[in-house]
């Protein structure tokens, strides 16, 4: 098996073709005729942009307007002065028009690929195929037509060029497969967008491989499989239609509300770490924000962001949701995360030790930056404060006077707007927060269930460490119990109830969840559509059957093997 980047999801099974690289050689020479080789020049350029524009008409069709100006932009490329211009100056001093032109073009391409930023050095491509475009219009050589490849085509090619992308007519390629390339590349996001799977940087690809070879190219694991035997074509082929079964299930879904069988309507927010996160939950087709891990903030830098740099990235993050909600974490450092600048004493038993609330109560500056910062972003959308690991009242009462506190301050002293009613919940990711939930609920105004850390304390087994892996499971009777415990309180409280740890996306966890009653799932953004689906199938008294059943078995193992039969 042969190691890629997973670049594009799916699996395709067909026969290799590949694509040799045009011979594009010619022999340097001076010109007489300086103006009739521009003239030459200009011909094959013009010839080179209607033979693009056709490509990008095509490609608007297969993938979208979107995907077609990655091909318009080749055509601004090349008719660019520091491009076109140079070129001409360069003939204009007696090289050939091939020679002229190759020479700027590697120019560009050394330039781009030096680049610090991955965007960036992935446009070196784009020039490389500008060049092979106009090149070969001036040798009047002409590539393999892809558009004419056999179905169940496989193709394999050194690097993928938008150009070549133009010609994939998806009915025949049923995967691609490159040496090049990574998951930003032109290619990666056309391969996306066509949705054909795609395996980028498979070492020596093409020695490795021959047309004719029959290959598995699983886009989704980064894989090539060659010359499969029975059992693995039988298998991926399997694989393949369960994937795509789920993919034409699940994009009924997308647009949808969230709701169960019965009708009852459900919150399907996701969890983010960065501002720029936030745009893509809604392209995502999530509902809003439940969980913004600050802390990502706090990380990869050499000091702490200062109040303005904070405003502006939760500000970022509530103006790309467009009044949908965001629940914004404090920051959570701590246990395993560690900032190196500030400074962290090493402790015996960090998960137990100085972190999250604990350590920005006795680090007030610190604090109250952060909650004066997103105090100021609320009024910029649904913004809400959420505390991690509280554990008894007090720590709540002192947070949340805090808060108190700096709205006071930006009243009297700055006039700055802000979210007079803003919502302040607690994080109930502690056995103590879940066995107080009763009196949690009657001064918070909502509460997230963070299984992940809620797990580990309450079994006391740290979810990084294999040798006590076996007790780490949310379907354990004890964590069961707190979640259910949480869930009801808050609904006597008159509070909403989330949840935002990993198993709010567990397909096998969903039915116990309707059941007790929780009203938002907080999810990853690559799991909403296949949440949306598993909430859609469970009436509230199937659901209500199911979790019955669950809670009155008394080990994981019996639970695990029935949630997983009647799902
Ligand atoms: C949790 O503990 O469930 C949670 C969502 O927070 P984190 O994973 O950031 O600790
Ligand atoms: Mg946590």
């Amino acid at each position: 098996m042969l190691k890629g980047t997973a670049a594009s999801d799916g699996i395709g099974i067909g026969k290799v073709l590949v694509i040799e690289e045009v011979s594009l050689d010619y022999t340097p020479h001076t010109v007489e005729d300086k103006d009739a080789e521009v003239a030459r020049f200009k011909a094959a350029v013009d010839a080179f942009i209607v033979e693009t524009q056709a490509q990008a008409e095509a490609l608007k069709a297969s993938a979208g307007a979107k995907e077609a100006d990655i091909m318009l932009g080749h055509i601004s490329m090349v008719q660019d002065p520091a491009l076109f211009g140079e070129t001409e100056k360069l003939i204009q001093g007696g090289q050939c028009a091939e020679q002229a032109f190759e020479s700027m073009c590697d120019m560009f391409i050394m330039v781009f690929s030096q680049a610090a930023d991955d965007f960036m050095r992935q446009r070196a491509a784009d020039v490389r195929d500008v060049k092979t475009g106009v090149l070969a219009q001036l040798l009047g050589v002409h590539e393999v037509k892809i558009s004419d490849a056999p179905a169940d085509t496989i193709l394999l090619v050194k690097e993928l060029t938008p150009s070549m992308t133009a010609g994939i007519n998806k009915d025949n390629i049923v995967g691609i497969i490159t040496e090049t390339g990574g998951k930003t590349s032109h290619s990666a996001i056309l391969a996306r967008a066509l949705e054909i799977p795609a395996v980028l940087s498979v070492e020596n690809a093409a020695a490795l491989m021959k047309t004719g070879d029959l290959v598995i190219a699983d886009g989704s694991r980064g894989e090539v499989i060659q010359n499969p035997t029975e059992a693995e074509l039988q298998d991926y082929t399997a694989q393949r239609e369960t994937f795509l079964r789920n993919k034409r299930e699940l994009e009924q879904f997308r647009g949808k509300e969230t709701r169960d069988a019965d009708g009852t309507a459900y919150e399907l927010v996701c969890n983010i770490g960065k501002p720029e996160d936030a745009g893509k939950v809604l392209a995502g087709d999530g509902e809003g924000v439940g969980l913004f891990r600050t802390e990502f903030l706090f990380m990869d830098r050499t000091a702490l962001p200062t109040e303005d740099e904070q405003f502006e990235a939760y500000k970022k993050a509530a103006l790309a949701l467009k009044g949908k909600p965001l629940i914004i974490r404090t920051l959570d450092i701590g246990g395993d995360k560690e900032i190196p600048y500030m400074g962290l004493a090493k402790e015996e038993n960090p998960f137990m030790g100085f972190r999250a609330i604990r350590y920005c109560l006795k680090n007030r500056n610190l604090f109250r930056t952060q909650l004066r910062a997103i105090l100021r972003a609320s009024a910029f959308g649904d913004v809400k404060i959420m505390f991690p690991l509280i554990t008894c009242m007090e720590e709540f009462r002192e947070a949340r006077a805090l808060v108190e506190e700096i709205k006071n301050e930006l009243r009297l002293t700055t006039g700055i707007p802000f979210n007079e009613n803003i919502d302040v919940g607690v994080m109930v990711e502690t056995s103590a927060a879940a066995v107080i939930a009763d009196l949690l609920a009657k001064e918070a105004a909502f509460f997230s269930i963070g299984t992940n850390d809620l797990t580990g304390y309450t079994m006391a087994a740290d979810r990084g460490n294999a040798d006590v892996a076996y007790l780490y499971s949310v379907l354990q009777p004890g964590v069961l119990r707190l979640i259910k415990r949480t869930i009801e309180e808050g609904r006597k409280a008159g509070i909403p109830v989330g949840m935002c740890g990993e198993a709010a996306a567990n397909p096998h966890l969903i039915p116990l969840l309707i059941s007790f009653g929780l009203t938002e799932f907080s999810v990853g953004a690559p799991s909403v559509l296949n949440v949306r689906k598993c909430i859609a199938r469970w009436t509230k008294e199937e659901a209500d059957k199911v979790a019955e059943h669950a809670m009155s078995l008394d080990n994981e193992a019996e639970i695990a093997a029935y949630l997983e039969s009647v799902i």
